[in-house]
C-alpha cells in the first residue's frame, strides 16, 4: 500500500509527497510534530499538517533568511533568532565569522528535540558554543530583551496559533527598540500568490516602526505556490534605500542559493507583488 502526506493549499491546491515511513508524530504542547521519510530519501518536518523543510532545498529558505540580512549589516555580532527550532536559520548566521552570540528562541522544546534527533543537517548548529537554546515566547522574549541585537531574524510559522503574534506591529516595535544603531531585521512573509493580504497588512503595520521595510522573494519548491516572499527592515541607514550586500560569501561556504547577484535582483518585485506594499 503506498502513503502519501498532502498539504492543502488554498484555492482548492496541494502538495502531496509519496512517504516512505513516519520517522516521529507527537502532539507537543503547541502543536502537531511530524517528521516523514518520503520515498526520495528526504526528510519532511511538518506542524500542524504544513510542511515547515524539507532537507531536500531548505537550504533556499534558511539561505535568503539570513544572509540578505547578514550580508547587509557592517559587522554583524550578536543575531536573535525567532522560531527556526529546526535550527537550519542559525547554522547560517554562524558562519559569518563576526557572529559571537546567537538567542534561538522557539516557544516549543519539542522542536528543537526531534530536530536533533530526525534533522542532522539542520540541528547540527545547537552544538556550536555560540548558539543558545531558549524554548520560549519570541514575543515576551524581545520585550524583556536588555543587550541590543545586530540582526533579529524571525523564523515563524504562519500568523495562526503562537505565531500569530509574530506578524504585529508591537513585536516589531519591540524588535526595533532591540536592535542596534544599524539594527536589521528579516522575516518570513508568506506567499504573494495566496496570501497578498498578510503581507499587505504586515507592511501598512511596520512601515512606519523602520527607517526602510523592503520586500524580496525567492522560490521555496514546497512552499504554498512555490514563490516566497521575505520582509527586510532597518534602524539605521538612509531611509527607503534598500541595503545592498556589503561583503560576499567566500567560495569554501559553498551556498547553493544566495549570492551577490541574488542578493541585488531578489528586491526586484513583479508589479502584482510590488502593488501589495506600495
Ligand atoms: N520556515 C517555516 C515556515 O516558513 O513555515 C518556519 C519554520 S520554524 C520551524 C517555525 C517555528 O516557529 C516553529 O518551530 C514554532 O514552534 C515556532 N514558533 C511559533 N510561534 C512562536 C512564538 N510565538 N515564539 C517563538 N517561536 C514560535
Amino acid at each position: 500500500m503506498e502513503l502519501w502526506f498532502t498539504e492543502a493549499h488554498p484555492s482548492h491546491r496541494g502538495l502531496t509527497f509519496r512517504v516512505r515511513r513516519v520517522l516521529e508524530s507527537r502532539k507537543s504542547r503547541y502543536q502537531q510534530i511530524d517528521i516523514l521519510e518520503t520515498e526520495d530519501g528526504a526528510r519532511l518536518f511538518v506542524l500542524d499538517g504544513m510542511v515547515m523543510l524539507t532537507t531536500r532545498d531548505e537550504f533556499v529558505y534558511h539561505e535568503m533568511l539570513a544572509h540578505v540580512a547578514l550580508f547587509a549589516h557592517p559587522a554583524p555580532r550578536r543575531v536573535l533568532i525567532i522560531g527556526g527550532g529546526d535550527g537550519g536559520t542559525a547554522r547560517e548566521a554562524i558562519k559569518h565569522p563576526t557572529v559571537e552570540h546567537v538567542d534561538l528562541v522557539d516557544i516549543d522544546e519539542d522542536v528543537f528535540e526531534l530536530s536533533r534527533r530526525h534533522l542532522p543537517e539542520t540541528a547540527v548548529s545547537f552544538d556550536d558554543p555560540r548558539v543558545h537554546l531558549r524554548a520560549e515566547d519570541g514575543a515576551a522574549f524581545v520585550r524583556e530583551a536588555k543587550t541590543p541585537y545586530d540582526v533579529v531574524l524571525v523564523d515563524s510559522t504562519e500568523p495562526i496559533g503562537p505565531g500569530a503574534v509574530l506578524f504585529g506591529a508591537e513585536f516589531h516595535a519591540d524588535i526595533h527598540r532591540a536592535l542596534g544603531p544599524d539594527g536589521i531585521m528579516a522575516c518570513q512573509s508568506d506567499t504573494p500568490f495566496f496570501d497578498g493580504e498578510t503581507i499587505r497588512t504586515l507592511h501598512r503595520a511596520v512601515r512606519p516602526i523602520y527607517r526602510s521595510l523592503h520586500l524580496y522573494l525567492a522560490s521555496v519548491p514546497v512552499y504554498p505556490s512555490g514563490l516566497w516572499s521575505f520582509t527586510l527592515g532597518t534602524k539605521g541607514g538612509a531611509a527607503g534605500v534598500r541595503p545592498r550586500a556589503l561583503r560576499t560569501p567566500p567560495a569554501d561556504w559553498r551556498l547553493r542559493y544566495y549570492s551577490a547577484e541574488v542578493h541585488d535582483a531578489c528586491f526586484a518585485l513583479p508589479p502584482f507583488v510590488a502593488e501589495l506594499v506600495s
